[in-house]
């Protein structure tokens, strides 16, 4: 079997998300839209399932996965619906729904609903991507509790730059926020994992940690204690020894400059490596730390293995997990951790736990 595996720590998982509680306080949505980050939504929800208050996904069809799972706890539905088939089945399921647009309170109020629902409303603080104008909260709060439909209504917005600490524009959003939701009752729920880790003025009922529950942090080296869930790893299955000069790979991007034994590693960007990854990004190889050389490939890509003599076909590459950081990876690729892990897929996925489920 090709070696090409993503390896899942669910204690780790478990490990984070404690992290998010000890730190917010409250209560705790884990977010485990995007097949949770690329780690497996059910069994990152089932691991969760002691622990979590509830969920959050991007919409309803993910919901329903996890309620088929046996997910019994709340789950948010963070772009909400789109229809009033969607809305009906999201009431039924006990399914919440952000509303972030006036369609969305007016599909409430027109749809005969089995069971009154509960809702978010969600409020532009200044992302100026989804939301209210803070100016329409009340009204949407107003039209909301009218239409009869909604037993209870929360009150949610997002941050554009959370993982900047210090910087004016979230304090200025959790301003807004509070300002524009003034006197009127219903939970809170503000903060993402930057917003957990680094600004305790945004912590209110509910928190919505992502991205650190999957153990990367969106502030590296703050030393936050989050334990990578994630190992992308495979092995070295054939080794070549170059000479100086020679070009290695596809657009000859390498030319080795000394002599170069070559570690061929089956994982490319079809597995969710990332294409744009340069020379030098760091891999492991049996635990000890090299570099990537050559352009990846869609199956394969080629490390460095000169210094490391005693490996060989069968060494196990680490892309990225305990010791080589994803947030690294992403940096040198030009992108971040969330786009690589929820890119992984086509290799093996083995969840790991010393905890019983
Ligand atoms: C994805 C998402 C989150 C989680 O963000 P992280 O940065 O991964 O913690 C929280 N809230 C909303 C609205 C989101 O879309």
């Amino acid at each position: 079997m090709r070696p090409a595996r993503a390896l899942i720590d669910l204690d780790a998982l478990r490990h984070n998300y404690h992290i998010a509680r000890q730190r917010h306080g409250g209560h705790i949505l884990a977010v485990v839209k995007a097949n949770a980050y690329g780690h497996g939504a059910l069994a990152c929800a089932q691991a969760l399932s002691w622990d979590a208050d509830g969920y959050a996904v991007a919409f309803l069809d993910e919901a329903l996965a996890l309620r088929k799972s046996g997910i019994k706890t709340p789950i948010l539905l963070l772009e909400g619906v789109f229809d009033p088939v969607e809305l009906l089945e999201a009431a039924h399921r006990g399914l919440w729904p952000v509303v972030h647009h006036p369609g969305q309170i007016e599909m409430i109020a027109k749809t005969a609903l089995p069971v009154p629902l509960r809702a978010w409303i969600k409020i532009n603080s200044g992302m100026n991507r989804a939301g209210f104008s803070p100016d329409d909260a009340r009204r949407a709060w107003r039209q909301l509790m009218a239409s009869g439909m909604v037993e209870e209504c929360g009150f949610i917005s997002h941050f554009a730059r959370a993982d900047e600490p210090g910087c004016g524009a979230t304090a200025q959003q959790i301003l807004t926020f509070d300002k524009a939701t003034r006197g009127l009752p219903g939970a809170r729920s503000l903060a993402n994992s930057a917003a957990i880790l680094a600004w305790p003025d945004a912590h209110r009922d509910w928190a919505r940690p992502g991205i650190m529950l999957y153990g990367a942090d969106p502030m590296p080296g703050e030393g936050n204690g989050l334990i990578p869930v994630m190992t992308l790893e495979s092995q070295i299955i054939a080794v070549r020894n170059l000479a100086a000069g020679e070009p290695l790979g596809y657009g000859a991007r390498f030319i080795t400059p000394r002599p170069t034994r070559v570690g061929l590693v089956a994982m490319g960007y079809a597995d969710g490596y990332p294409r744009s990854a340069p020379d030098g990004v760091p891999v492991a190889v049996d635990n000890k730390l090299t570099t990537l050389i050559g352009r990846v490939s869609m199956d394969m890509l080629t490390v460095d293995l000169t210094d490391l003599p005693e490996t060989g076909i069968g060494s196990v590459v680490e892309l990225w997990g305990k010791q080589v950081s994803v947030n690294q990876v992403a940096q040198a690729a030009g992108t971040i951790a969330y786009e690589l892990l929820c890119n992984v897929k086509r290799v093996s996925f083995v969840w790991n736990s010393e905890q019983p489920v």
